[in-house]
């Protein structure tokens, strides 16, 4: 059987995206993944669920592999995530030395897709990974998940907008 490529494991990050937008979170999800390519641990944005705007994906990860994982498997797998890292999770990533990141879509286009919607900046800087780690190999954004990605925000901001309203 052949290898996953990166788009099945992306897709796999849309997929939990969505159901992290289902369940009334931002939709963001993650895939980390060894160096033989076997799906370690995976996640959703779990702000809402648990009324922890810390609950990111990314950095449920990295948590995750500081603690299952030696430090060679770290450095050796990858994260696969359906938004790039804001700054708290690319620190978490560094900090605990994990690998290649592959995203789907850039914090710069969320910027300019909610600045679209009229969604004003979040309190923490939209920092590229790059800078905050400049160590490690980053790929994105992927162009044939943008459409769908840019969706799910457009859905996740109108049900915001829907359900703060009285
Ligand atoms: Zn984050």
């Amino acid at each position: 059987m052949n290898a996953n490529s990166p788009s099945t494991h992306l897709r796999r990050c849309v997929q939990l995206a969505r159901e992290a937008f289902e369940a009334g979170n931002p939709p963001f999800g993650s895939v980390l993944v060894s160096s033989d390519d076997r799906v370690l641990f995976e996640d959703r944005n779990r702000a809402a669920d648990t009324g922890d705007p810390t609950r990111h994906p990314e950095f449920e990860i990295a948590r995750w592999a500081a603690t299952n994982l030696t430090a060679d498997e770290r450095a050796a797998a990858t994260v696969f995530t359906s938004g790039e890292h804001c700054p708290m999770c690319a620190a978490a990533h560094g900090w605990v030395g994990l690998g290649r990141i592959v995203y789907c879509s850039s914090s710069q286009q969320l910027r300019s897709w909610q600045s679209e919607l009229g969604v004003p900046a979040g309190p923490v800087a939209a920092l590229p990974i790059q800078d905050l780690i400049p160590g490690t190999v980053v790929e994105g954004p992927v162009a044939e998940f943008a459409a769908e990605i840019r969706e799910l925000h457009k859905r996740y901001q109108s049900w915001l907008a829907s359900s703060n309203s009285p």
